[in-house]
């Protein structure tokens, strides 16, 4: 059975007093055998880590340098230090506006696993792509360029999340039957190159405009195990009713 996770991406929203209050409101209602990871903004990581909710707390960034000259910046070390469980490596937002490539992101997830820190490996095509029908290709080079040097030990700590850039934040989903044709696409890239008892364990969350409405169906499909949310994320009745949508 491969854990069931549904995570908040927000992104740069809430004030302090909205999140330290989503996250009690979450925690409260804790849907059991979900795990519920929420990735706030860094300023409010410490408050909400002290809260000693039911949710795990990511961070949506990080460095990867261990310490030094780097302005604004901070490390996987310093998260780890403060409790920090998860991090979100790979979301389309860093690759485009921060044009973080490949190559950094597979720095990204190995100063994360060093430090033992779970990694939320996002991945996903732009619409060109998805037009062109190369988009599993183009998900697979994304995966091998920055997870396929791993072991499969280290692979036990990667959550792969499948967001296909034309529905995040646009009110379009893909499919079920999109998200499941890639979910698969990409479980078998794991498994051609880990085998398939490593490729059944890994969680592979769908993300993009997941909402209350479309979650059900989305994660009724065979390899889809949970969600990366975001706009929905802010509103605790809407991540509740998406973590209880299997
Ligand atoms: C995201 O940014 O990871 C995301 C899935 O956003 P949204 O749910 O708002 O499309």
């Amino acid at each position: 059975m491969r854990e069931k996770i549904v995570a908040g991406n927000w992104k740069m929203n809430l004030s302090e007093n909205e999140a330290i209050s989503l996250v009690q409101t979450i925690s409260l209602n804790k849907v059991e055998g979900v795990t519920q990871i929420v990735f706030p903004p860094f300023i409010y990581l410490t408050t909400l880590l002290k809260l000693n909710s039911q949710v795990f707390i990511g961070a949506q960034n990080f460095y990867p340098k261990d310490k030094g000259a780097f302005t604004g910046e901070v490390s996987i070390t310093q998260l780890k230090n403060i409790g920090v469980t998860h991090v979100l490596v790979g979301h389309s937002e860093r690759r485009t506006l921060f044009s973080e490539s490949n190559e950094f992101l597979k720095e990204k997830v190995d100063a994360a696993l060093n430090a033992g820190i779970k990694v939320v490996f996002c991945c996903g095509e732009p619409l060109e792509i998805r037009q062109e029908n190369t988009h599993e290709s183009f998900v697979s080079k994304q995966l091998e360029e920055s997870l396929f040097h791993l072991t499969s030990e280290q692979l036990k700590d990667i959550v792969i999340a499948y967001e296909p850039i034309w529905a995040i934040g646009t009110g379009l989903t893909a499919s079920s039957e999109q998200a499941e044709a890639m979910h698969a696409s990409i479980r078998k890239s794991l498994t051609n190159k880990y085998g398939a008892v490593s490729a059944d364990a890994i969680s592979i969350l769908y993300g993009g405009s997941c909402n209350p409405t479309n979650a059900h169906e989305l994660f009724s499909c065979n390899n889809v195990d949970g969600g990366l949310i975001g706009g929905a994320s802010l509103k605790a009745d809407e991540f509740h009713a998406i973590s209880t949508a299997y």
